[in-house]
């Protein structure tokens, strides 16, 4: 396992957001985190990812504790937030290279890396538009690549697709299929059949804890249904953690 969580908790205040979550992602697989809105997604992310410390509990990324080496885990991940991390007023050449000298890279090479990966992403035609006038699916499309200059073993993507239209979802839905195998990717998505056509697991989280974990195939069969949406209101419905 590239990530094992035993029972991570995050309280804030009073607030439990996250409840001794036992969580296992394979190396190399996509793995979806399904919920409705508030039920822990993205403050799980957000410990897997260093960005906040868990309350309680054990994280191990690539073999390695969280609590005591965030810095060693921080060099092998990256996140595309849910807000996208991009600079609105630099153009998408400037943001990437911007992005590849903040990761030490010299100016040479940041400018080799930025003409690759936007050539890879087919940034190019946008090169010297300014990021902040983009599209929001192209600028969805600028984050992830600024996320992935750091060619990450592990990438977090939080709602990659929230807000976007059909067409530029499903372009970016074959952008990160692309990206499968390549990498161990965690995103989180309001998007059943987004889940469905990418992930490898799912995992269905309520109310800060995990539910169910399986393929699609193999929720609809728990679910006795065979209609992936009722599959989710059944996990997200019952009341005890499965
Ligand atoms: P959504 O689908 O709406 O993005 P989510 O599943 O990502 O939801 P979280 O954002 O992780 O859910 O929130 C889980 C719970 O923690 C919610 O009750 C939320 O209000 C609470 N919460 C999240 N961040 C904070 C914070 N910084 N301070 C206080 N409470 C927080």
């Amino acid at each position: 396992m590239i990530i094992q969580t035993h029972q991570l908790c995050k309280t804030y205040h009073n607030i439990q957001a996250v409840k001794n979550l036992d969580l296992s992602i394979e190396e190399g697989e996509l793995y979806a985190l399904l919920g409705v809105n508030g039920a822990g997604k993205t403050t799980t992310l957000k410990m897997l990812s260093c960005l906040i410390k868990p309350t309680d509990g054990q994280v191990e990324i690539d073999g390695i504790d969280l609590l005591q080496d965030s810095q060693k885990i921080k060099q092998i991940i990256n996140i595309s937030p849910q807000e996208t991390a991009i600079a609105p007023l630099l153009s998408v050449e400037e943001n990437l290279q911007f992005i590849c000298e903040i990761y030490g890279f010299n100016q040479k090479t940041a400018k080799i890396k930025t003409k690759e990966m936007m050539e890879h992403l087919q940034l190019t035609p946008y090169a010297k538009q300014t990021a902040g006038t983009l599209s929001g699916g192209w600028q969805r499309r600028l984050s992830i690549a600024m996320a992935l200059m750091s060619q990450p073993k592990i990438l977090f993507l939080d709602e990659p697709t929230l807000g976007l239209d059909v067409i530029a979802r499903r372009n970016l839905w074959d952008f990160i299929k692309q990206l499968k195998g390549q990498m161990t990717i965690i995103l989180t998505t309001h998007y059943l059949e987004e889940a469905e056509a990418l992930s490898d697991h799912i995992g269905i989280m309520n109310q800060g804890q995990l539910k169910i974990v399986g393929t699609s195939e193999e929720l609809m069969q728990k679910a006795q249904t065979l209609s992936f949406e009722d599959a989710f209101l059944y996990f997200t419905q019952q009341g005890e953690t499965l």
